[in-house]
């Protein structure tokens, strides 16, 4: 049975039927004999709050078992050693890797090169030289790096970063702070963005820049970690920078053009939490068909109520929806269209919906819903998350009110 009317071109079918193969193979086993420690938050996180050794080292597994087996970099530009396979190539097998990890999606995001925390097509925009330094470790999974954009003072509005890079010899001295960087307590590198020039930064024409960091370097700090939902820790850093010297060969594209950067990473970053999204929601949605089957009261079955079912019917209509639209948005973007308008779409109403279905399914279950063992908490809060990172859907909602304004109507 399908539900979707057109087939995927075959090499993006065969990722999707390999790559589940690969997860129940190389993810959840991982995930189930490591079950006390990775759900244990005593054993899951370090004092500092950042994953401890033993998580990291089965993240660090689960990226290098991927690698050798040729899924870390499928998306990663040939040009720079990876298979170079399309964003609905991405799109699907992250849908893949999530519907299949569900609850036990903790290694889940390690199972593709992230564009935020491996080799992407961003790394085109750096020399040779710097190539040759950080694309082994990052293509064999070995090592990783983070993406420090947001600060303090600036989150959706990216333009208002206070990280100054003031030039020095033949380089610059970057000071400010990060905040939210997201495997930064682990990651070797990171793409740090400074304002170069604050006249052309303050007329909004340029004038931030994108540098490659080795995050060993002096003046690179890793204050704390942000600890959310009550947790003992997190994956997301404030950063302190402090007379950190960089020069020119570390740029990441051109310089004072660093959100040209920037965008590179954004459309991927956005199919993965489309596919993200719909991947978790149909997990929590088919859990929540089969504890109605299985979980009776007033002596019947409680799929029998349409009480407890309309709203699962619900579920999977939009899930359908986001499913196409996120597939959609991909096919764009492998035409070489931008895509704006149907990309922010597309995240937006996927996490929305994916978000409803965790909803629904923990009303389903009852009680149960609400118990680490059952984990669709633990999914909420996730998903809960991405209606923020990555774009608001504030922000994505008046990104697609701009692109009709200006004429882009077709739906
Ligand atoms: C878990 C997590 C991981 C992250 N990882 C990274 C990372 O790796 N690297 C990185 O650089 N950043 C990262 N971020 C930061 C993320 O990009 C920002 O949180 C996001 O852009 C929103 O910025 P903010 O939190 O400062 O909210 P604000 O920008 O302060 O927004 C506050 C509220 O105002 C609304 N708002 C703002 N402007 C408008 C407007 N014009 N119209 C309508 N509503 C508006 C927003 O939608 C939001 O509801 C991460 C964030 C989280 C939560």
């Amino acid at each position: 049975m399908t539900a979707i009317a057109f087939d995927l071109p075959s090499d993006v079918a065969a990722v999707r039927e390999a790559i589940e193969v690969f997860v129940r193979r190389e993810v959840l086993p991982r995930a189930e004999r490591n079950a006390a420690l990775l759900e244990d938050p005593r054993r899951r996180y370090a004092p500092d709050g950042r994953y401890s050794d033993e998580v990291y080292a089965l993240i660090r597994e689960v990226r290098m078992a991927s690698s050798a087996a040729g899924f870390f970099n499928m998306c990663v530009p040939e040009s720079i050693g990876g298979a170079g396979m399309g964003h609905l190539a991405y799109f699907v097998a992250w849908q893949t890797v999530y519907h299949t990890c569900g609850r036990h999606n903790l290694l889940a995001p390690y199972v593709v090169g992230h564009w935020a925390f491996a080799a992407s097509a961003v790394l085109e925009h750096v020399t040779a030289a710097t190539r040759e330094r950080v694309l082994p470790g990052l293509l064999s999974g070995e090592q990783s790096m983070c993406f420090g954009l947001s600060e303090p003072g600036a989150g959706s509005d990216a333009s208002m970063i206070k990280t100054r890079a003031v030039a020095d010899g033949d380089g610059w001295r970057i000071s400010g702070r990060k905040l939210w960087t997201s495997n930064s307590p682990h990651a070797e590198y990171c793409i740090l963005f400074a304002v170069t020039d604050a006249e052309r930064a303050a007329r909004h024409q340029g004038g931030i820049s994108a540098f490659l960091v080795p995050t060993s370097s002096p003046g690179f700090k890793l204050e704390s970690v942000v600890k959310l939902y009550g947790h003992a820790g997190g994956d997301e850093g404030a950063l302190v920078l402090e007379d950190l010297h960089v020069t020119p060969d570390q740029l990441v594209g051109k310089l004072h053009e660093g959100f040209g950067t920037a965008l590179l990473g954004v459309s991927l970053g956005r199919i993965y939490n489309t596919a993200r999204a719909v991947g978790l929601g149909r997990w929590a949605l088919e859990l929540a068909f089969a504890y109605a089957q299985q979980r009776e009261a007033f002596g019947h079955p409680i799929a029998d109520y349409q009480g407890v079912t309309f709203p699962l019917a619900e579920s999977a209509t939009e899930l359908h929806a986001a499913h196409l639209m996120g597939i959609n948005a991909a096919a764009l973007l492998d035409r070489g269209e931008r895509a704006v308008k149907e990309l922010s779409m597309a995240k937006c109403y996927a996490v929305e919906s994916g978000l409803r279905a965790v909803d629904r399914a923990i009303q389903a279950h009852g009680g149960m819903g609400l118990t680490n063992e059952v984990g669709l908490a633990e999914i909420w809060q996730t998903l809960r998350i991405i209606n923020i990172a990555d774009g608001t859907n504030e922000i994505l909602k008046r990104t697609v009110v701009q692109r009709m304004l200006k004429g882009d109507l077709d739906l």
